[in-house]
C-alpha cells in the first residue's frame, strides 16, 4: 500500500520526501498543492520537477474519504457523512455565520466514553480515524466550498473538534492534524479558532497543554461528582476536581484567557436552581481563584431512545439568569440545522445502528435525497 499524503504534518511530509531522496522545499511545495490548492492529482502540480511528478504516483496518492451524501438546512448548515469503510460513517458540520465559518469536524467512528445523552455514546466505540481521515474532512469541505461560493479564498475559518468521538482518546492521530491546520503552508488558522472539545481526559489535556495549546473547551454537564458520574461515564476516573485542576493547569498556555465548559440543558436532571447554584460555587472557588471561563448552555438535541428531554426556554433563561447574575459568562448556544440532523449529539445517529450499519448505509446512499432537507446550491 502506498502513502497517503493527507497522513502527514509538513515535518511527516518532508521525512517521507527525503526518503525519495527529495529536499525539504518539495515537501512544501507538495503540502501547498494538497492544502491550500486542493489538489489530488500529482499532474497539476506544475512547478514539481516532472521527474517527481512522474515518480509519486507510483509511491503515494492523495485520496480522500467518499461522501455518503450531502444535506444542507434551511440555515445554510451543511452536514456531510463520510465512509470510513465496515460499515462505519463520520459526519462532518459546516456552520456559516456572518463572521466566520465553521466546521466541526468527527474524530472517531463512534466514541468510548457512552454520555447518557449523546447519540454517539449509545453507539459504542467502532474505532479512531487516522490524520488523514480527520484531515480529509477538513481537506474536502474547504475546497468543495470554495468551488460551491466561487471563492479562492480560505472559506473555513474555524474549526471545531466537536463531531463524532473524544479528541483527546485518538491523541496520536489528532495532534499531527491540529499541526497541519494551523500550518501557515496549509490553512494557516491562529490557535484560538481551533477548538478541541473534551469530556475530560486529565492527562491529555496536560500533553495539549504541552505540545499544541489550541483552544479548549470541556464537557462539563454537571456541577457535582455524583449528577456527573451518571452523565459522563469518565468523571468515575477523572472527577470534576481533578477536571478542573487540569483546566487551571490549561489556562496559563490557552491562546484565549478562558476555558468554554459546555452544559447540556436535560429537563429535571441538572437544570434547577440549586444546581446553577452549585455551579457558581465550584467555578469561582475552585483551586481557591476560581477558574477563568464562559459557560456554554446548549440545549439538548433529543435522539430516540434517550430517555431524556430538553429543558424549556424558560427553565434556560432562569438557569442563566442565576450564573448571570454571579458575573459567570454565560451563553445560551443556538441550535443550528435542527432540520437536517447536525445539531451536537444528533450525528449520524439516525443512519447508524452499529448492529446492521453496513445495511444502513447502503440505504443512505441510496436515498441520499432525503425528504427532510432541501439542497440548494447544487454542487454536492
Ligand atoms: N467528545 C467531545 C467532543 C464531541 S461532543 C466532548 O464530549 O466534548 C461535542 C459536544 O456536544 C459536547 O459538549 C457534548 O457534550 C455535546 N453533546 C453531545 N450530545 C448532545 C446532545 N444530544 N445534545 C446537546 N449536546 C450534546
Ligand atoms: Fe463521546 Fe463526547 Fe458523545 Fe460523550 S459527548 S459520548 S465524549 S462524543
Amino acid at each position: 500500500m502506498t502513502a497517503n499524503l493527507l497522513d502527514f504534518d509538513l515535518d511527516g511530509l518532508a521525512a517521507f520526501c527525503e526518503r525519495l531522496g527529495e529536499k525539504r522545499f518539495r515537501a512544501t511545495q507538495l503540502f501547498r498543492w494538497i492544502h491550500q490548492r486542493g489538489a489530488s492529482d500529482f499532474a497539476q502540480m506544475t512547478d514539481l520537477a516532472r521527474s517527481l511528478r512522474d515518480k509519486l504516483p507510483s509511491v503515494c496518492h492523495i485520496t480522500p474519504l467518499p461522501v455518503l451524501s450531502r444535506q444542507q438546512s434551511s440555515d445554510g448548515t451543511i452536514k456531510w457523512l463520510f465512509d470510513v469503510g465496515d460499515g462505519n460513517a463520520v459526519e462532518t458540520v459546516f456552520i456559516p455565520e456572518a463572521d466566520r465559518g465553521t466546521l466541526c469536524v468527527s474524530s472517531q467512528a463512534g466514541c468510548a466514553v457512552g454520555c447518557r445523552f449523546c447519540s454517539t455514546g449509545h453507539q459504542g466505540f467502532s474505532r479512531n480515524l487516522s490524520t488523514g481521515e480527520i484531515l480529509a474532512q477538513l481537506w474536502y469541505a474547504e475546497h468543495h466550498l470554495r468551488r460551491q461560493f466561487g471563492q479562492n479564498e480560505r472559506v473555513i475559518t474555524n474549526v471545531v473538534m466537536m463531531g463524532m468521538g473524544e479528541p483527546l482518546q485518538n491523541y496520536s492521530a489528532l495532534l499531527p492534524a491540529l499541526r497541519v491546520m494551523l500550518d501557515d503552508h496549509a490553512y494557516g488558522l491562529s490557535r484560538r479558532r481551533v477548538t478541541v472539545s473534551t469530556s475530560g481526559v486529565v492527562p491529555v489535556m496536560d500533553r495539549l497543554a504541552q505540545d499544541l495549546p489550541v483552544a479548549l473547551a470541556v464537557s462539563l454537564h454537571a456541577p457535582n461528582d455524583a449528577l456527573r458520574d451518571g452523565l459522563v461515564p469518565l468523571n468515575k476516573k477523572y472527577p470534576l476536581s481533578e477536571l478542573l485542576d487540569a483546566c487551571l493547569r490549561y489556562l496559563p498556555v490557552a491562546p484565549r484567557d478562558f476555558i468554554t465548559f459546555e452544559y447540556c440543558m436535560l429537563d429535571g436532571v441538572n437544570d434547577q436552581v440549586e444546581h446553577a447554584q452549585a455551579l457558581v460555587a465550584l467555578l469561582q472557588t475552585h483551586g481557591g481563584r476560581g477558574v477563568s471561563c464562559k459557560l456554554n448552555l446548549i440545549p439538548f438535541n433529543p435522539f430516540p431512545d434517550s430517555g431524556l428531554r430538553c429543558s424549556s426556554p424558560a427553565v434556560v433563561q432562569r438557569f442563566a439568569q442565576v450564573l448571570l447574575a454571579a458575573g459567570v459568562v454565560t451563553t445560551v448556544r443556538k441550535t443550528r440545522g435542527d432540520d437536517i440532523d447536525a445539531a451536537c449529539g444528533q450525528l449520524a445517529g439516525d443512519v447508524l445502528d452499529r448492529t446492521n450499519a453496513a445495511q444502513r448505509l447502503a440505504a443512505v446512499r441510496q436515498t441520499e435525497q432525503a425528504i427532510r432537507w432541501v439542497p440548494r446550491g447544487g454542487a454536492t
